[in-house]
């Protein structure tokens, strides 16, 4: 079964493009179909998978207003992934989806075209709580929040996880915060420390036991349209999202067979 996360925090700079290119390389490394949907207008996950955002024939902007097809704008990628690439018109496509009818919807309209095509769809949002944040979460089964563990972390957490709420009581009761990453760690920084200790205090089991350290080679790869998979293997940071990638593939085996036994 498919499975459609949002990587979600409406900080900026925290790792969620990073986070998405990244954990959906190592998902296509173990054969799984993986789509990257870049929802978010800097185009960032377009670039970091090596597709250059000022030279799209259609893009996600064109799918959510209905003025392209969804199968034909997705494109194939490099690395055995799919991307549906994202610029800077997705501005136009927020006001857009501001009048539209279903405006929260029109996502996951779409992506129930192609759903079945993939194991797993990524969403990559941009670092608000508007409109195209909001479809991203009325499309998910689940939010992947990346965070740095850093004194302001926990800050706006509360608002994204009220928005979280507010979309699972409306739009999409099957939406679940699947997991919270911690991001670019330094384990010799005490306060990082502190505050990753306060975060698995505070939501337990929902704290992914895999750490993103701060790694150069996740922040080079991008620069040359690749995954730090494809980049540099044997980096941490690639290693760390596999490590990622393969908790999510048992978390979901144990889901699974959790809900088969009811
Ligand atoms: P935005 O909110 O602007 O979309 P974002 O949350 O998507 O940002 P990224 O773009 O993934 O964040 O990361 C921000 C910057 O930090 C980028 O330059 C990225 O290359 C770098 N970066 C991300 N994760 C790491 C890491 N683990 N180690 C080192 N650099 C990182
Ligand atoms: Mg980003």
């Amino acid at each position: 079964m498919s499975r459609i996360l949002a990587i979600a925090n409406q900080k900026g700079g925290v790792g969620k493009t990073t986070t998405c290119v990244n954990l959906g390389a190592s998902l296509a490394a173990t054969r799984r179909r993986v789509l990257i949907v870049d929802l978010d207008p800097q185009g960032n996950a377009t670039m970091g998978c090596g597709v250059n955002k000022n030279e799209l024939d259609a893009s996600s902007c064109d799918v959510l207003l209905g003025e392209s097809l969804i199968e034909e704008t997705i494109v194939a990628l490099d690395n055995g992934m799919w991307l549906l690439p994202g610029n800077n018109d997705l501005v136009a496509a927020e006001v857009g989806l501001l009048q539209a009818e279903d405006r929260e919807r029109r996502l996951r309209q779409v992506l129930e075209l192609v759903r079945n095509d993939f194991d797993f769809i990524l969403i990559d949002c941009p670092p608000s709580l508007n409109m195209l944040t909001i479809n991203a979460l009325s499309a998910a089964d689940g939010v992947i929040i990346p965070m740095q563990c850093e004194y302001y972390a926990l800050e706006g957490l509360s608002s994204l996880l009220e928005t979280i709420e507010r979309v699972r009581a409306t739009v999409n009761p099957r939406l679940q915060v699947e997991g919270l990453l911690r991001t670019m760690f330094d384990p010799r920084n005490n306060l990082a420390n502190q505050v990753a200790a306060q975060l698995t205090d505070h939501f337990g089991d929902r704290v992914y036991n895999s750490v993103i350290p701060r790694n150069v080679r996740l922040a080079e790869a991008p620069s040359h349209g690749l995954s730090a998979l494809q980049y540099d293997k044997n980096s941490r940071g690639a290693v760390a999202y596999l490590t990622l990638a393969g908790e999510i593939i048992r978390r979901q085996k144990k889901q699974n067979a959790a809900n088969a036994n009811q």
